[in-house]
């Protein structure tokens, strides 16, 4: 797998979404991972470009995926190519959305009829299906042991590496100026059975805050029409990769 090109490695697309596209690799355990400057919000109603979103995004995964590798936990990352594209594992997605908040904002706020920016004096853990022809329905354990898409151990493992996510992340993000508000986890089992985070960690699927001025560095500044999104991912990468504010 050491072709510079991914067109030369891309084989038969397996899934195409709004942000990324994934596509088989002459090796069956390795998937390579497309990611688009396509942007969606709203359930897809809200349609547009991000310019440049797909360099910023796979950057941004790829540093901080490589940061919690490092931190030992298990994550389906394997590399960088051509700026755009992840080489991942190939993994038995479980077809769930893990999210975990530390300030209310977004659909939290909505539902609770809490004020954006109320800090949670404890963090939450939500649990959604992954399927956009019913919107992502809010789900809870029993639903997913009826519905038979992890086991309880799985459960538990992916609930246990989403909280241990959010202490590394808060903590590396506030060392860069950034306040973690929320995020969305996907995860996924190897063939060796283990339980890995797949998916993206970027300005798409978290909420970014600065430290300082509390301005939106994330996604919020294309579902809000703020302006200054390319500006706002590029400095997250900026951040990341000179590793302070
Ligand atoms: N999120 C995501 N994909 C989704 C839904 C949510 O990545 O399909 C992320 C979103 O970017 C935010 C967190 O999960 O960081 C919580 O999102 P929320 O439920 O508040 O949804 P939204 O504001 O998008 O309605």
């Amino acid at each position: 797998m050491l072709a510079s090109d991914p067109v030369d490695i891309r084989g038969e697309k397996v899934y195409e979404g709004k942000a990324k596209a994934l596509f088989r690799t002459e090796n069956p355990d390795v998937l390579l991972m497309e990611f688009k400057d396509d942007a969606t919000a709203f359930d897809g109603k809200k349609k547009g470009t991000i310019v440049e979103k797909g360099y910023f995004n796979a950057h941004i995964s790829a540093l901080l995926n490589t940061f919690l590798e490092d931190e030992g936990m298990p994550t389906h990352y394997l590399g960088t190519i051509e700026d755009r594209y992840h080489l991942v594992r190939h993994m038995d997605m479980f077809g769930l959305e893990v999210v975990v908040r530390n300030i209310a904002a977004g659909s939290l706020a909505r539902r609770l009829g809490m004020e954006e920016g109320t800090v949670l004096p404890k963090p939450v853990l939500e649990l959604y299906l992954k399927a956009d022809e019913l919107g992502d329905p809010w789900i809870n354990g029993y639903h997913i042991a009826a519905m038979e898409l992890c086991t309880p151990e799985e459960l538990a493992s992916m609930e246990a590496a989403a909280w241990e996510i959010n202490r590394l992340l808060s903590g590396r993000l506030e060392e860069i100026g950034l306040v973690l508000v929320d995020y969305k986890l996907e995860f996924g089992r190897d063939p060796e059975g283990t339980v890995r985070l797949g998916d993206e960690i970027t300005p798409d699927t978290c909420r970014f805050w600065d430290s300082v001025s509390g301005d939106k560095m994330d996604k919020d500044r294309f579902r809000q029409d703020l302006g200054g999104v390319e500006d706002a991912y590029r400095e997250v990468l900026t951040r990341l990769e000179r590793g302070r504010a």
